[in-house]
């Protein structure tokens, strides 16, 4: 077996007050011990499923706090998880009895409009990002909610509403600043370390810690053409198929995804979804509003909708961040694969599968692939195969603890379910939960990619300090 989870990290911190007082005093950043009045605020990840008790956070403020802070990890034993966004479902940025480098204070973005080139510090969320480049009208290819962060993101490939335009947000990068197991600082671009930057684009944190990470930006809105249509859940047996044949004949500017959801019953949104199961399409024109508000409007066509909230929302940014109250404040189990054709008989099930949701919170996402993310080769970038013109995710969530367990198990039958559909197969890491079943879908994931990525690990971290993550084993 060539790769392991986070859950078996070992390691745990020990420190008497002597100790605590002289780290508290080497490191910038908060030392917070599990005795610190602020622990608990900020030890949780997004997930609520999640429940870590580290043994020492340290919220880092540079990277001199990153390379102490893995030099501690690494001389002592210590466990050791570095946080960024905190979004992934499997909890990657925290672990028991371990070091936490959190790394949210380091959020700093610089954007260089004449070269439309933006560096990022590894903390940053793409909210912050999206920030500093829409005033200049640019925006780099990353996630469709604005909370999640941009370390974990790019680091595990990327996909928003840009990618068909511009490839996943790890295409997008120029360079990053890598502080290594050793403690050493390198950057990894396409002429210094290649083989580091060729493993970061898709092998997550497995390398080294990305103090910072230079991207390219592309001119994007702020004004955008955008669709956003709710129709009723049980239309979406007739408005997938027509969907998916117009998603497959417009061009690569058009990145759009289906959803089957639920719309809670609160004001803030418009009262034809308030408390409706829902089947959403979106679709997002990367480019000048003016020449693709044609092609979207098709998008606002399909079937007799609930509601068009197409024209609410016009700029880049608000479309960013639109979801993100929803996906808040739950307890969260995903997995997900890619399918090489959205056939009939997989829209069947799918649908099925919506139709028999455990909970409203429970989301079906359906991203088009294909553009620009299908133009790389397998082994340009550590991500892998990127042929499949569809992901299918089902991202169960429920705001009741006590439904977790049963969301858990229905996410794990759905995607069995799928498995056996035409043309599945692998797993987008960054939707993964941790569970036995995902041993093997890393491995197939990373095909023919993971005897490169256990050689580059055994370069850069052959102790394997770096393992709360997808991990890649030294070999
Ligand atoms: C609400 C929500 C929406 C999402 N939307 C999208 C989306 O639109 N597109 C998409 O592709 N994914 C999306 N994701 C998945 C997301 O890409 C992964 O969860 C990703 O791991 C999150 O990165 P993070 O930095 O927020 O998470 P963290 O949990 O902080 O980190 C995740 C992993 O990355 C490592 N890591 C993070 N930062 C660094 C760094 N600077 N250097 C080294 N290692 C680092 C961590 O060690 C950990 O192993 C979403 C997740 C959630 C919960």
């Amino acid at each position: 077996m060539a790769t392991s989870l986070a859950h078996d990290a070992g390691g745990e911190v020990h420190l008497d007050a002597e100790e605590l007082s002289a780290l508290s005093m080497q490191f910038r950043g908060a030392v917070l011990s599990p005795d610190d009045p602020s622990y608990d605020a900020v030890r949780g990840v997004q997930n609520l499923a999640i429940d870590r008790h580290p043994g020492l956070i340290i919220r880092c403020s540079g990277e001199a706090d990153v390379i102490d802070g893995v030099n501690l990890a690494r001389e002592r034993g210590y466990a050791l998880a570095v946080r960024s966004g905190g979004h992934h479902v499997g909890g990657h940025g925290s672990v028991d009895g371990g070091l936490v480098l959190d790394l949210r204070n380091m959020n700093g973005v610089w954007v260089d409009p004449a070269n439309r080139t933006v560096r990022v510090q590894g903390g940053a969320t793409w909210g912050q990002v999206d920030r500093e480049t829409q005033v200049f009208g640019l925006a780099v290819p990353g996630g469709v909610v604005s909370t999640t962060g941009v370390g974990g993101l790019t680091l595990g490939g990327g996909i928003g509403w840009l990618h068909r335009r511009w490839g996943l947000a790890c295409d997008n990068l120029v360079s990053a600043t890598i502080v290594l197991a050793s403690g050493e600082l390198v950057t990894a671009s396409e002429d210094q370390n290649p083989d580091l930057f060729w493993a970061i684009r898709g092998g997550g944190g497995n390398f080294g810690v990305a103090v910072d990470l230079t991207f390219h930006a592309h001119p994007v809105g702020p004004d955008v053409a955008l669709a956003t249509v709710f129709h009723p859940i049980e239309a979406g047996a007739e408005i997938v198929p027509a969907w998916r044949d117009l998603a497959l004949s417009v061009g690569d500017e058009v990145t759009t995804r289906a959803l089957y959801w639920s719309m809670p019953p609160v004001d803030e949104l418009p009262p034809p979804v308030q408390g409706r199961d829902v089947m959403i399409v979106a679709a997002l024109w990367a480019g000048d509003r003016s020449e693709g508000q044609e092609v979207i409007d098709e998008f606002t066509r399909l079937g007799d909708p609930l509601f068009d909230m197409s024209g609410f929302i016009p700029t880049y940014r608000a479309f960013q961040a639109g979801f993100d109250a929803l996906t808040e404040n739950l307890y969260s189990y995903w997995k997900s694969l890619y399918l090489d054709e959205l056939s009939d008989e997989a829209i069947a099930y799918v649908h099925d599968r919506a139709l028999d949701r455990p909970d409203p919170a429970v989301l079906i996402h359906m991203p088009i692939m294909g553009g620009a993310t299908a133009r790389a080769a397998a082994e340009d970038t550590a991500f892998g195969d990127r042929n499949a013109p569809f992901m299918l995710s089902f991202d169960g969530g429920t705001r009741d603890p006590a439904a977790f367990g049963k969301v858990r198990d229905w996410v794990r039958e759905s995607v069995e379910g799928a498995r056996a559909l035409q043309g599945a197969r692998g797993a987008y890491l960054n939707f993964s939960a941790d569970d036995s079943t995902d041993r093997r879908v890393i491995e197939q994931q990373y095909g023919g990619n993971l005897a490169r990525l256990q050689a580059v690990k055994r370069m850069y971290d052959p102790g394997n300090l770096f393992r709360v993550n997808n991990n890649i084993e030294p070999a």
